[in-house]
């Protein structure tokens, strides 16, 4: 049961109500074919009501509020010559400077995502694991301890690095109890007439219904991922983001968790939107500026390099979702594909979200449980540089081979 979606009459939880002047500045910046492609292939994969974007001979029609029947009007270029400049403010590869010799990131502003918070938060994120009385298993440790590794090899490359995360403790100022009195109205409004206030316990099959649920996950994805967005746009203004993620298969009972043989890798970039996201108000509108910035023609390449990269350090083999109900195979790696995630929506520049390693895999979890070290160890029969290192080192190495390339070095 998919609770928690609308908070508010067509505005998504915790959303901004949409600035559709502010699409006025991209006025022919987008030429009909360019414009049909990205919806058709890349956003609007799943389809959606045919009055919220009509696509006509020199301009598009869209919907900004149903109710109110009003709509934005945007024109297209005549052709790519005559495409006016997109108004942004992350830099594409090829409009860096040349980079300086053994620096090609230098210039490249980088914004690390560790995901989730990880700490004494983990448990109430559900990225929390234990087997026996080993050390357990918290996604957002893990994330945090590869940013600090990935940030050392980038600033090395010449990239400046900033962290929308840098600790253990959130970046809202809010806490659950900030959300009890929304989380209430978003239980009702979702066919939960007289919610429960608590969670019996971890698992509780009702849990989802209740206050207490409901205004933790507001808290810890809603709010959080809305304040580093706001960190990201107005604050550290990076040309790119790294999201960091750890993946998992359904572990069950976290105390007596189920470990797998199987381990993968996949990436993320924005897109695909499904019918009922675009009916949001404030969603159909980022989906539309993210489009008009020309994000992809830069998160798309660049995403396939890290894949191809992370795959050859990993030997992981891709991610195969067991259905096609939210996401798009996209990109020639194999290992891509558009998924319409918060973070990827918010950030106005590329993002590259990052998902390797099943963690409650026998041998990722032996690997998290040796911790990390220098040079190689044997573990469980192979020798193998440590998980976080080998993590940092191949989306550095993709980097590197994306932008060696699109800004045509001085070597
Ligand atoms: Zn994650």
């Amino acid at each position: 049961m998919a609770v928690g979606l609308q908070a508010a009459e067509n505005i998504s939880v915790l959303g901004n109500k949409p600035r559709w002047d502010v699409l006025e500045h991209y006025q022919q910046t987008i030429t009909r074919d360019e414009f049909a492609h990205l919806i058709n292939d890349v956003y609007g994969t799943h389809g959606f009501a045919p009055d919220i974007i009509e696509i006509k001979d020199n301009t598009a029609r869209i919907l900004m509020n149903r109710d109110a029947q009003k709509f934005f009007t945007l024109q297209f270029a005549a052709s790519t010559e005559e495409r006016k400049l997109v108004p942004r403010l992350w830099r594409p590869a090829k409009s860096l400077p040349p980079a300086g010799s053994g620096k090609p990131l230098s210039g490249l502003k980088i914004a690390l995502d560790p995901g989730h918070l990880g700490g004494k938060w983990a448990k109430m994120e559900e990225r929390w694991f234990q087997v026996g009385d080993s050390q357990p298993v918290q996604e957002g440790d893990l994330t945090l301890r590869v940013a600090r590794l990935l940030a050392l090899r980038l600033r090395d490359l010449g990239a400046k690095v900033s962290f929308v995360r840098s600790t253990d403790e959130p970046t809202t100022g809010k806490r659950p109890d900030d959300f009890r009195e929304l989380a209430r109205k978003i239980l009702i409004r979702n066919g939960v007439p007289q919610p429960r206030a608590n969670v019996l316990d971890s698992t509780d099959p009702e849990k989802e219904k209740t206050i207490r649920w409901q205004s933790e996950i507001l808290f810890y994805r809603y709010s959080e991922i809305r304040r580093r967005a706001a960190l990201v746009n107005f604050k550290l203004h990076p040309d790119l983001v790294l999201c960091l993620h750890f993946n998992a298969e359904g572990w069950g009972d976290p105390t007596s968790p189920m470990l797998t043989d199987t381990s993968h890798l996949h990436l993320l970039v924005n897109g695909s939107y499904l019918a009922e996201e675009l009916e949001f108000d404030d969603e159909r509108f980022e989906m539309i500026r993210r489009l008009l910035s020309h994000t992809y023609d830069e998160e798309l390449p660049l995403t396939d390099k890290i894949a191809l990269a992370m795959a050859r350090e990993t030997g992981l083999p891709p991610y195969q979702y067991p259905t096609t109900n939210s996401t798009t195979k996209v990109g020639t790696s194999g290992y891509v594909y558009a998924r319409n995630l918060l973070a990827t929506r918010l950030y106005r520049c590329p993002v590259v979200y990052c998902e390797p390693y099943v963690m409650n895999s026998k041998d990722v979890f032996a690997r998290i449980q040796a911790g990390d070290y220098e040079g190689t160890r044997n573990i469980n029969g192979v020798e193998r540089k440590s998980i976080f290192r080998e993590y940092a080192d191949s989306v550095a190495e993709g980097l590197v081979e994306y932008y060696s390339r699109a800004r045509g070095s001085s070597d």
